[in-house]
C-alpha cells in the first residue's frame, strides 16, 4: 500500500486543497497539557495529531496581550496585536466614554433571542483573517464559520467576510448571532434552540471516573439560570457545541462545495473551569481527559462526514494559565492574588491628591492593563504622555515591575530585550490612553481564583498541532509561535497570508517539493531544514532524507484514507509493509527514523 504511493508527493498545493479546514481552538489550554497527561489520552482525540499530525511543542505567543479576544485574533490573522489591533478582551472608549467589548457593535443586533440588545462583529479587527483570503481567493465560494460559547472567540477569528458566527446567549444557552451575518437564524439553528436541547445539559451531575460528583449543573433556587457559567464549568459545554457544530457541517453542507471550507470551533468550557479551580485542580484533568474523548467523537464524525483524507484540523488555544496563588505559594514560589479594584482606587486617590482636583482618573484596571480617563487628565491640564507616566509610576508603587505606555509603544520606544518585543506587538491604536503594567510573575488580579495576561511562559505557552495530508507527522521542538498557522495554511492552500501576518511557514512539517525528487537539484534538497524528531534528528545525506520525507508521506497518505476506526489496524498493516521500504532505505547504511510510524504505531496499537 504504502509502496504504491510513493512518488504522489504533494510538492503542488492543489493537489491537497481539503474540502475542510477545521480549526480547532482550546480557550485556556496550556501547552503543557498535552504532556502531562499524554499517557491518559485514548485513541483519536489528541493522539490523532499527536500521534500522526505534527505537533509543535514550543508555541508561545510573543506578546503579553494573553487574553482571548487577542489570542483569537492572533490565531488567524497571523499577526499581533500591533497589526490586528485587538489588546484585550475590552478597552475604554474615549468617544463613548465607556468600555467596549472586542466584538460590540452597537450597529448590530443580536438575532436568535427576543428582545433589542445589540448584536457583535469583527469591525474592531484591523487585519483580515485566512478565512477572508479564502473567500477573496474563491470569489466567495469558501464557507467560513465560527463557534463559540463566546462572541469574541467565534467572531474574531472567523473575521470579516465569514458566512456566520455564532454563540450562546449566556442566560439560556440558545445559539445566536448578529444582524453582521443575517437577519434571522437559518432554520437548522431555529430548530436547534426550539428543541430545547439546551435543557438537557441542566439538572446533570459531572461525575469522574470513579462515579465520584465533580459539579452540577442544577440551577441554585431562587437564582436565575445563567447556562453559560452553570453548564459552562463543565465538560457538558463541549459536547453542546460539538452538537451545534455537527449540525452546523451537516446542514450547511460543509466539505461538499466547489472550494475548500473553513469551521473554527473554541471550545470555552475549559477557560470558565480554569479560572475558578486553577490548572492543577484534579476537575482540569478531569476536563481534559472528556475533552479528549469529545474530540474523538468530533473527529471519527469528520471521517464518517467527509473523510479525513478530505480534512486539515490544526489545534491551538488562545492563552495558558497561570497556577492558583495558592498552590503556587505552597511550593515557596513568590505567588500572590492582588485586587485591581483596590489598586484603581489607591491610584485614584494618590492622583486625586496630587493634583489637588478629585477625579477617576483610572477608569479601568483589568491587572495588568489601566485604561486611563483623559477627560479627567485634561481638567487638571496633563497631556496624555505625562498622564501615562504617572499612573505607571503609581502602579510601580502597587507593585508591578515596570510600565509601558501607549504614546511610548506608538513611538516604537522599547528597549531593545524579549520582553521589549513582546510589549511592542502589544500596541493598539484603539483603546484611548492606557498603560499595560508589567506585573511579577506568579501574581494574579483575581481574587478567589487566577488569571491570564501576561507575558510569561504559564500564560505564552499553547498548542500547536496540524493533521493531514500536506503534513510530515512528527514531534517539533523548533520555535514556533501561534502566529504560524495562518500563514502555514494560507502556504498550504496556496492563498495570501492574511493582510498584516507576520509569522513563518513551518517549513519543517512540510515534505519536500515533489520537484526535487529524483532530479540533479541535490542543492535545493540539501538547503531545506531537516526537522528535529522527538530522539533524533533527520540528519543523514540529503537524498535519504527526501526519500524519508516522501515515503513517510505516502505511508501517511495511506493512513489518512482510513477512518479512526479503521486507524489500529490500517497502521498494522501499514507497518508491516513499510519496514521493507525501510530496509530498502537504508541499505546504503544511512539510518532514517520513521518516528511517525515506528513510534506512533507501537502506541498506537497497544
Ligand atoms: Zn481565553
Amino acid at each position: 500500500m504504502c509502496l504504491g504511493l510513493i512518488g504522489t508527493g504533494f510538492g503542488s498545493a492543489y493537489n491537497a486543497r481539503p474540502r475542510l479546514v477545521v480549526i480547532v481552538v482550546i480557550d485556556q489550554f496550556r501547552g503543557d497539557y498535552l504532556e502531562r497527561y499524554r499517557d491518559q489520552w485514548g485513541e483519536g482525540g489528541f493522539r490523532l495529531l499527536l500521534d500522526h499530525g505534527a505537533d509543535f511543542t514550543d508555541c508561545n505567543y510573543d506578546y503579553a496581550n494573553t487574553r482571548t479576544a487577542p489570542g483569537h485574533a492572533t490565531l488567524l490573522t497571523g499577526a499581533y496585536t500591533n497589526g490586528h489591533g485587538i489588546m484585550a478582551n475590552e478597552w475604554w472608549d474615549p468617544q463613548k466614554k465607556a468600555m467596549v467589548e472586542a466584538a460590540d457593535d452597537d450597529q448590530t443586533k443580536l438575532v436568535g433571542i427576543s428582545g433589542d440588545a445589540s448584536g457583535s462583529s469583527p469591525r474592531h479587527l484591523l487585519a483580515d483573517t485566512l478565512g477572508d483570503e479564502l473567500k477573496l481567493a474563491t470569489q466567495g465560494k469558501s464557507r467560513v464559520f465560527g463557534i463559540a460559547l463566546k462572541d469574541r472567540a467565534s467572531v474574531l477569528p472567523a473575521g470579516y467576510a465569514a458566512n456566520g458566527a455564532y454563540w450562546i446567549d449566556r442566560a439560556t444557552g440558545a445559539w445566536v448571532t448578529s444582524t453582521y451575518y443575517r437577519s434571522e437564524l437559518p432554520r437548522w439553528a431555529q430548530d436547534f434552540n426550539e428543541s430545547k436541547r439546551a435543557e438537557k445539559y441542566l439538572n446533570q451531575d459531572w461525575k469522574d471516573g470513579n462515579g465520584n460528583v465533580l459539579r452540577s449543573t442544577r440551577p441554585v433556587a431562587g437564582k436565575p439560570v445563567n447556562f453559560y457559567d452553570l453548564v459552562g464549568s463543565t465538560p457538558l459545554a463541549n459536547d453542546y457545541e460539538f452538537e451545534f457544530a455537527r449540525e452546523l457541517i451537516t446542514y450547511e453542507k460543509l466539505g461538499s462545495g466547489p472550494a475548500t471550507d473553513v469551521l473554527i470551533i473554541s471550545l470555552s468550557a475549559n477557560d470558565i473551569l480554569g479560572h475558578k479551580v486553577g490548572p492543577d485542580s484534579a476537575e482540569m484533568q478531569a476536563m481534559a481527559l472528556a475533552m479528549d474523548r469529545q474530540l474523538a467523537g468530533f473527529f471519527e464524525f469528520l471521517g464518517h462526514q467527509i473523510g479525513l483524507a478530505n480534512v486539515w484540523i490544526a489545534l491551538s488555544a488562545d492563552h495558558g494559565i497561570a497556577p492558583l496563588p495558592k498552590v503556587a505559594a505552597e511550593l515557596h514560589l513568590p505567588a500572590a492574588s492582588i485586587s485591581g479594584d483596590k489598586i484603581r482606587a489607591q491610584i485614584n486617590s494618590a492622583l486625586s491628591a496630587r493634583f489637588s482636583h478629585a477625579g477617576e482618573y483610572v477608569e479601568d484596571l483589568d491587572y495588568p492593563v489601566t485604561w486611563l480617563n483623559s477627560d479627567a487628565f485634561a481638567a487638571v491640564k496633563v497631556n496624555e504622555q505625562e498622564a501615562e507616566r504617572v499612573v505607571g509610576e503609581a502602579l510601580k508603587t502597587a507593585g508591578l515591575r515596570a510600565y509601558y505606555t501607549r504614546s511610548q509603544l506608538e513611538r516604537g520606544d522599547a528597549p531593545n530585550t524579549e520582553l521589549g518585543l513582546k510589549y511592542l506587538h502589544s500596541y493598539s491604536p484603539l483603546g484611548g490612553w492606557y498603560v499595560l503594567g508589567v506585573p511579577p510573575p506568579f501574581t494574579i488580579g483575581f481574587i478567589g481564583g487566577t488569571d491570564h495576561a501576561t507575558p510569561y511562559t504559564y500564560d505564552t505557552h499553547v498548542p500547536l498541532a496540524f493533521y493531514g495530508l500536506p503534513f510530515q507527522p512528527g514531534t517539533y521542538h523548533t520555535h514556533a509561535e501561534p502566529v504560524d498557522l495562518a500563514p502555514t495554511l494560507a502556504l498550504l492552500l496556496g492563498i495570501n497570508a492574511p493582510s498584516h501576518s507576520v509569522g513563518r511557514v513551518l517549513t519543517e512539517a512540510l515534505p519536500l517539493p515533489r520537484r526535487v525528487l529524483g532530479s540533479a537539484r541535490r542543492g535545493v534538497q540539501e538547503e531545506r531544514s531537516t526537522p528535529e524528531i522527538e530522539g533524533s534528528r533527520f540528519s543523514p545525506g540529503a537524498a535519504s532524507a527526501a526519500e524519508a520525507a516522501n515515503h513517510s508521506t505516502a505511508v501517511n497518505a495511506a493512513l489518512k484514507r482510513c477512518s479512526t476506526q479503521q486507524l489500529k489496524s490500517c497502521l498494522t498493516q501499514s507497518q508491516k509493509q513499510c519496514a521493507v521500504a525501510s530496509q530498502n532505505l537504508s541499505v546504503s547504511g544511512r539510518a532514517v527514523v520513521m518516528r511517525d510510524i515506528g513510534g506512533s504505531a507501537a502506541g498506537g496499537t497497544q
